[in-house]
């Protein structure tokens, strides 16, 4: 059978599967690392579909892979599922309602979406390699904690993807298309003081101020930006000010520091130089100053073939089909969840992605109905992401689908509200199709794999510096 029908055929059978795994993790709801109930359903429908299934792999009790087909080539297939703290939210409603049960915490970057449209890919390929046996393997990599916890850097450091040729993953957003853009390396550190405490009128020489020490780096860091590329950030936060009492001397304090840049060994030099001014905000102080790398992420480089194989597959499934019904509760979103400035916002994007010419039906009819053209334009999203780290290690790509109406921010109430809508459904459905039929092409055309690796070869150089040394296992409980 010709391998969109295959595709097709097999999502439509399994769709009521596909959607209900979907739902039932939106109401689980887990936060990073406490996927657990999340995580045991994944390896039953995975097991009861015939996927070999290994739970808890790279010291991560919720990260697993599930393995269909057999040698190579091997694709590999991205899912994630954790939620973020206190975005309960009950779905399909246009006002802020958190969801019934007392769990605060709701899928408010759709990854409840982001796992079962990988779950329907999946089983997409495996109804392929029934029909092909001995075209290679499917893996499908259940990857934890992509918001707080860097799971795929854990897993790429730990080698878990080593054998795949290429990986595909997608994300949910409020429009379809391939990912061309990168996002920016990361580390996040703690910067710790200490000093001597004495009472502040009495005996001030005594004393050595960590509080000062903090105060003094900041400046330092905020006197660096004039030095360093304009692409980076840094951002900081005070989690100890030593105490509360104006009258001692402070002798503890700790900064949180985040340092961004487009490229991994970017970050890598400008934390030298943080470091370096926190050294010497010690030495001005007489304080000791230690630090600890808390996590880090690569920048994300999408593959140029596996983007190309995955947006033609993509255009051949076609944008999600929405009917009459989903434009209407999309509309109820825009209008309803935004304030008049917000809505002016989205006027200038609609304006912006479309042309002005079409703003008025895009404001009646707020859902994506196109697949974008691939656009190759050296943008950046100044976010980060563990799927970076992912990309270094193996070509890699990834889509968004419209599981969104139009203009709807990651990481809100808003975007929660639609997790479990036929709206959301609909495009992960269409993600899982896009990304099974980019699989099966390239499993039929390993000529496509073999320049994927050569141009992963030319960007990478084939090593990766993991931001996060070996010694650092994953935060499981923080
Ligand atoms: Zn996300």
């Amino acid at each position: 059978m010709d391998g969109k029908a295959l595709v097709v055929r097999t999502v439509e059978e399994k769709r009521e599967q596909i959607v209900s795994l979907s739902d039932r993790v939106f109401e689980f709801a887990e936060i990073g690392f406490r996927e657990f109930k999340t995580a045991a359903l994944y390896k039953e429908v995975l097991e009861q579909e015939g996927f070999s299934v290994t739970m808890g792999i790279a010291g991560m009790p919720t990260a697993f892979t599930a393995s269909y087909g057999e040698g190579k080539p091997v694709i590999g297939l991205l899912a994630e599922y954790d939620a973020l703290p206190e975005l309960s939210q009950e779905g399909g409603c246009t006002v802020r309602k958190p969801a019934a049960g007392d769990n605060p915490d709701g899928h408010g970057c759709g990854h409840n979406l982001l796992g079962a449209g990988t779950f329907a890919a999946a089983l997409a390929m495996k109804a392929y390699l029934m029909e092909n046996p001995g075209k290679g393997t499917v893996i499908l990599f259940g990857c934890p904690s992509e918001e707080k916890g860097n799971g795929k850097t854990i897993m790429a450091r730990e080698g878990i993807f080593a054998d795949v040729d290429a990986a595909l993953t997608w994300h949910p957003d409020c429009v379809n298309e391939v990912i061309t853009y990168s996002t920016l390396a990361n580390v996040s550190v703690f910067f710790r003081f200490k000093g001597v405490t004495s009472h502040a009128a009495a005996a001030p020489e005594q004393g050595r101020s960590a509080l000062d020490a903090a105060e003094l780096m900041s400046v330092g860091v905020n006197y660096l930006r004039e030095h360093i590329i304009p692409e980076a950030r840094i951002h900081y936060a005070y989690r100890d000010v030593g105490g509360i009492a104006p009258n001692v001397v402070q002798g503890h304090s700790c900064v949180h520091y985040y340092i961004r840049a487009p490229k991994a060994w970017q970050v890598q030099e400008i934390y030298k130089r943080v470091v370096d001014v926190a050294e010497g905000a010690a030495k001005m102080t007489g304080t000791e100053m230690t630090y600890e790398l808390y996590g880090g992420l690569s920048d994300y480089i999408p593959n140029p073939t596996v983007s190309a194989v995955l947006q033609e597959a993509f255009e051949e499934i076609g944008a999600p089909a929405f009917d009459a019904e989903d434009f209407a509760l999309a509309k109820r979103f825009l209008t309803e969840t935004s304030t008049a400035e917000e809505l002016e916002a989205k006027k200038v994007q609609i304006r912006k992605r479309f042309g002005a010419e079409r703003e008025a039906e895009i404001l009646e009819r707020p859902l994506h109905t196109e697949v974008a053209p691939l656009a190759w334009n050296g943008g950046i999203e100044a976010g980060s992401t563990d799927v970076g780290d992912a990309s270094y290690v193996m070509p890699t790509a990834q889509l968004t689908a419209a599981t969104s109406t139009f203009g709807t921010a990651a990481h809100t109430w808003q975007m929660a509200a639609h997790g479990n809508t036929e709206i959301a459904h609909k495009a992960m459905l269409t993600a899982g199709e896009a990304m099974a039929l980019a699989g099966i092409r390239l499993l039929e055309r390993p000529e496509l794999l073999k320049k994927a690796h050569e141009e992963w070869l030319a960007e990478t150089g084939g090593t990766y510096d993991c931001p996060i040394p070996k010694e650092i296992g994953p935060r499981l409980t923080e």
